[in-house]
């Protein structure tokens, strides 16, 4: 399959990878437009959350709760933003499901 989140998770491209379990996984965004800027992911290719059975859902939400709250408590943050663009008429540009994991601290002055 010709996705990119499915190349990484597979290993045929590199990625700077934060989290991985069985079900999901977490890297850095390529964008770099942000300070520890990453997305969550399932390993299983699911379009977006309009295509997510809740337990894949639950999985996510799990190590995305997990990341943010490491972000807060090990990693200096005072909190993060967590963005979703499901279906391209959403803004979504990678067909394969990810939330958007952006750390935030007070004053920082992102626009996210
Ligand atoms: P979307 O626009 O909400 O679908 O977000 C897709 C995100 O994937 C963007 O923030 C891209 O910077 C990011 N992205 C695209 N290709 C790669 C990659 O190879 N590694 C890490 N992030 C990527």
């Amino acid at each position: 399959m010709d996705c990119i989140f499915c190349k990484i998770v597979n290993g045929d491209i590199p990625s700077l990878k934060v989290y991985e379990d069985e079900h999901t996984m977490v890297f850095m965004d390529i964008a770099k437009d942000v300070d520890g800027h990453m997305v969550a992911i399932p390993k299983k290719h699911i379009k977006n959350i309009l295509d997510c059975d809740e337990d894949i859902l639950n999985y996510l939400m799990a190590t995305v709760k997990k990341v943010a709250n490491y972000c807060v408590d090990e990693c200096g943050y005072d909190g993060v933003n967590l963005l979703n663009a499901s279906d391209e008429s959403a803004g979504q540009s990678v067909p394969h499901f990810h939330i958007h994991i952006i750390p935030r601290r007070k004053n920082d002055n992102v626009d996210a």
